[in-house]
């Protein structure tokens, strides 16, 4: 057979192939992996392929998220960040460039929000019961409070790069650094780096509620992530939003909380009372080109409450979206910058 008929022969299949398949080329394969980091889950779903396939996709990314929780995770007694929280002051204490980074951004935060954010706020979350301490069976009191807050300042921290390293110092032995706020958006930066090392421009990163996305879904169309909504109805939720590339980032009090005696207790800290919030904010989501930024804001503008944090949002000229409870259920409220990436609701 002639090379010729041979290729008119593989048209012939082809076009057979289509007609059995409803003229429709196949849609690129899609690879998705999910599992559990740092107290939650993350999914990472790809329209392109990783090389080596699925099971090194998962290998590289969960390597990774180890990494990280050896780094930063205060729910690991031996990790880099615990060994420094039960380190003297005083004494520099070398850490990597990667965890410097989660550092700086907690340090940068906490300046831009007037200390809304703040990384030092680790007494205080444990003594609500929100860290690797159990929770409390009463109320802390007043003197407990106060003796957690003096242990609190981000005035307290300093970061300073040595050659390859950073060295992190404390002013006080007592104090301890938390990163678990940004531990989600650091995570979806990094998996979204790992991704483009190894030549993929197609993905969704989710390390809870911190996205990273670029390129298009296995059908061709932008990925798309819903703002889930503070109902008891399961799978409501307020808005879609398309990210384009942005990373997107949601905070909020909804989730995490206990009751006791009564009133309920959000995770989320007001380091200026020492207290968990208590206003009508109950998420915060923010667009920023990457998700550490995004998570560092959200949950300073958690910390703020709704007014505070739509003119902060406004002077600043952030991508926010802010969902408030009322009488009558929930309302949504947002920046102009936000509005872009809101996919049209069908009518
Ligand atoms: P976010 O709004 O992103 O952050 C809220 C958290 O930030 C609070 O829980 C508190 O820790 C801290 N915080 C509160 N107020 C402030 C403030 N004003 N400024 C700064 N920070 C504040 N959880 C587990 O239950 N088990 C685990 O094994 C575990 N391992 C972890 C490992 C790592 C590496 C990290 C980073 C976190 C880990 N966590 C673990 C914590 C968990 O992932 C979440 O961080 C936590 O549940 C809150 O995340 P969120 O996104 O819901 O809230």
């Amino acid at each position: 057979m002639s090379i010729a008929s041979i290729s008119a022969l593989r048209g012939l299949l082809l076009t057979l192939l289509l007609v059995l398949t409803g003229c429709q080329p196949a849609p690129p394969a899609q690879t998705r992996i999910q599992g559990k980091t740092m107290g939650t889950y993350y999914v990472v779903t790809l329209s392109d392929s990783y090389p080596g396939g699925e099971s090194a996709l998962k290998s590289d990314v969960e390597r990774l998220l180890a990494r990280m929780n050896k780094e930063i995770s205060t729910y690991d007694p031996d990790s880099l960040i615990s060994r420094f929280n039960q380190g003297p002051d005083h004494t520099p204490f070398v850490i990597p460039p990667a965890m410097a980074i989660i550092v700086q951004q907690g340090i940068d935060a906490g300046k831009l929000t007037d200390g809304k954010l703040d990384v030092t706020v680790g007494p205080l979350v444990n003594l609500w019961g929100f860290g690797p301490d159990k929770r409390p069976v009463k109320r802390p009191d007043d003197a407990a409070i106060a003796a957690a807050r003096q242990k609190v300042g981000i005035d307290k921290l300093t970061l300073t790069p040595q050659g390859d390293h950073f060295l992190l110092e404390k002013a006080i032995p007592a104090l301890y650094l938390d990163l678990s706020t940004l531990g989600e958006g650091a995570a979806a930066d990094e998996i979204a780096a790992l991704l483009k090392h190894k030549g993929i421009n197609n993905y969704l990163v989710e390390v809870a509620g911190a996205v990273r996305s670029k390129g298009n879904n296995s059908k061709g169309s932008p990925w798309r992530v819903a703002i889930v909504e503070p109902s008891d109805q399961p799978g409501a939720f307020s808005d879609i939003v398309i990210p384009n590339g942005m990373a997107l980032s949601t905070a909020g009090s909804y989730r995490n909380y206990y009751e006791l005696d009564g009133q309920r207790y959000s995770h989320i800290i007001d380091p200026a009372t020492g207290q968990p919030i208590t206003h009508k904010l109950v998420s915060a989501s923010i667009i920023t080109p990457t998700a550490l930024e995004a998570d560092a804001l959200d949950t300073a503008l958690m910390v703020m409450g709704p007014a505070q944090a739509m003119a902060f949002a406004t002077r600043h000229q952030l991508a926010a979206y802010l969902i408030i409870k009322t009488d009558q259920g929930f309302k949504a409220e947002f920046t102009p910058q936000f509005a872009p990436y809101l996919a049209k609701k069908k009518s």
